[in-house]
């Protein structure tokens, strides 16, 4: 292999020592292959603490500015690491997305990737650099400073890695994927194994330890991703294309949390079904992403969204209708998830069982064919994510092998 891509997230990065031991384990990697390109967050909670105090500054600040403020914080830790890496002796240059050649398009803050000329990287790499590069960054068809969303780093590493046809690794604080968070189900099981499907099924459910888009990227162009606990130690999880034993599983392999969700309720709403379909497709081309979408018998629509997008979503209901509306900004998106699904029947049942005994109630359900999903308070939600891992063999010292 000539190639590889690793990165690193805020976790990994999140003080000066913390840097310096990624560094050590960056210079191990490059032993065994002559390129090597580091992506990088943000160090820590920086890209909230941008965002709060953009927030101080205005209600709903402009977005062009926003990705200039939040690009910011990934410039920090690309310098920094390289500094470490001099300082070790190592060659290397720290790039920001433009540097790099990440080209984007599509709405500020939200933006993709459109493509990556890599002869940069590629020049520095023939003098023998490591080359650190900014996730979550690039440029636009303007020449502005981008950004790809939250969490969009990871997308980064693994676009780069499409790009340089090479495998991707992925360096977290956690040695692998879990059948649920290790934060809440102190118990779960790493999953040596899993299939891009129900990877990005997982990671679109709220399963932090990698953004969906990655994975899709990964999927599409068949890139081996692995994701590693940062100091190199465990064997970690590869995620892959799908064999045909992986369908034998276990029904359900995972519970996924996705936390900061708000539900809208639009009163009466529905007797307008051509202003619902407006409001629809202004959040669809505003890439507003509107999810678990019901119409109830006195025609109240109710959906959900991201919390980040609470102010935009307020503001775009207002100028479709003038139905009052209420939203609760403290529900979570709770799934359980498995290939399994597809041939065995009576999993929400069993849930729906699991929600009695633990007397929690719910708002909202959605399916897909490979998951079944739950709007909940975020107070119950250790409750219940803990009690669904029991239900489905998901701890350690439970039968099933991944
Ligand atoms: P990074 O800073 O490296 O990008 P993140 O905080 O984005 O790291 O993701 C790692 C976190 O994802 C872990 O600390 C863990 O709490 C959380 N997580 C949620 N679900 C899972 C899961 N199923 N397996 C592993 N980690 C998970
Ligand atoms: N720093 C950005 C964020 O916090 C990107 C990332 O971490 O992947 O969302
Ligand atoms: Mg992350």
């Amino acid at each position: 292999m000539t190639h590889i891509v690793m990165k690193f997230g805020g976790s990994s990065l999140a003080d000066t020592q913390k840097i310096k031991e990624v560094a050590r384990l960056i210079i191990e990697r490059k032993k065994e292959t002559k390129n090597v390109v580091v992506v990088v967050s943000a160090m820590g909670k920086t890209t909230n603490q941008l965002i709060e105090m953009a927030n101080e500054i205005s209600l709903l600040p402009n977005k062009r500015e926003m990705d200039v403020l939040l690009a910011s914080g990934e410039q920090v830790s690309i310098s920094l690491l390289s500094m470490a890496l001099h300082s070790l002796d190592q060659e290397s240059i720290s790039l920001t997305g433009w540097q790099a050649g990440i080209k984007t398009y599509g709405n500020s803050m939200k933006q993709r990737i459109k493509d990556i000329d890599t002869s940069r990287i590629s020049q520095e790499h023939q003098r023998g650099k490591i080359v650190i590069v900014a996730g979550f960054q690039g440029y636009d068809e303007d020449d502005n400073i981008s950004t790809l969303g939250r969490g969009g780093s990871d997308t980064s590493a693994v676009a780069l890695a499409v790009a340089l046809n090479c495998p991707c690794e992925i360096y977290t604080d956690v040695d692998g994927i879990y059948t649920a968070d290790p934060r809440i189900v102190k118990n779960a099981k790493v999953i040596s194994r899993i299939s891009y499907e129900e990877c990005m099924e997982m990671a679109s459910l709220g399963a932090k330890v990698i953004e969906a888009r990655a994975v899709d990227l990964g999927s599409r162009f068949g890139i081996p991703i692995k994701i590693a606990l940062n100091t190199g130690q465990g064997q970690g999880t590869i995620i892959e294309k799908g064999k045909k034993d992986m369908l034998e599983e276990n029904v359900i392999n995972n519970v996924s949390v996705l936390d900061n969700v708000v539900l809208f309720n639009v009163n009466n709403f529905g007797k307008e079904p051509r202003q619902v379909l407006k409001l629809f497709e202004y959040f669809a081309n505003n890439d507003i992403n509107i999810d678990v979408i019901s119409q109830n018998f006195n025609d109240d629509i109710s959906f959900t969204s991201k919390k980040e997008d609470l102010e935009d979503v307020k503001t775009v209901i207002s100028k479709f209708t003038d139905h009052k509306y209420q939203y609760k900004d403290d529900v979570i998106k709770v799934s359980v998830i498995g290939n399994g699904m597809r041939y065995q029947s009576g999993v929400a049942a069993k849930v729906y069982e699991v929600f009695t005994n633990e007397d929690v109630k719910f708002y909202q359900v959605s399916t897909s064919e490979i998951s079944i999903s739950y709007i909940v308070d975020q107070c119950n939600k250790e409750k219940i994510v803990t009690a669904l891992a029991k239900t489905f063999d998901l701890e350690k010292g439970d039968h099933h092998e991944y």
